[in-house]
C-alpha cells in the first residue's frame, strides 16, 4: 500500500506522516506540497490512498483531485481540510473524495479513518 501526504504546510504534512505511521507503520509514504507535485507523484508511483488538502499554492486540492483519480480511478482520496462547511465538503464528494475529514488528525482518528476507507 502506497500512501501520499498533500499539504503546502510542512507541519501539517509531518504531524499527518505521524499519525499515519502510527497506524501502518513503516508503509511508503510520499510528501507533496501543492497538488501539482502530488499529480506527478501519482504519475510514478501510483499510490493507493491520498490525503489532500484544499487550499495550496500552484495547484489546489479541487483542481488536483480529478487529475489525480484520472491516474488511479481505484485512488481513495480523503480530503483533509480546516473548511467544514458543507458546501467545500459536497464538492470535495462529488469530484470524487471519499471522505472530507476536518483538520487536525491524530493517530486515534488516523485509525478510524483508515477503518472507514477500507470498507468502501
Ligand atoms: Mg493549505
Amino acid at each position: 500500500m502506497k500512501y501520499l501526504v498533500t499539504d503546502d504546510s510542512k507541519l501539517a504534512r509531518l504531524s499527518l506522516v505521524k499519525s499515519l505511521k502510527a497506524n501502518v507503520g513503516e508503509a511508503e509514504i510520499f510528501q507533496a506540497e501543492n497538488g501539482a507535485v502530488a499529480v506527478e507523484t501519482m504519475k510514478k508511483e501510483n499510490v493507493d490512498i491520498v490525503f489532500l488538502d484544499l487550499t495550496m499554492p500552484v495547484m489546489d486540492g479541487y483542481e488536483a483531485l480529478p487529475k489525480l483519480l484520472e491516474h488511479n480511478k481505484n485512488a481513495k482520496v480523503i480530503v483533509v481540510s480546516a473548511d467544514i462547511q458543507e458546501k467545500a465538503k459536497e464538492q470535495v464528494i462529488a469530484l470524487g473524495a471519499q471522505l472530507h475529514v476536518q483538520k487536525p488528525i491524530n493517530a486515534e482518528k488516523m485509525k478510524e479513518i483508515l477503518e472507514l476507507i477500507s470498507h468502501v
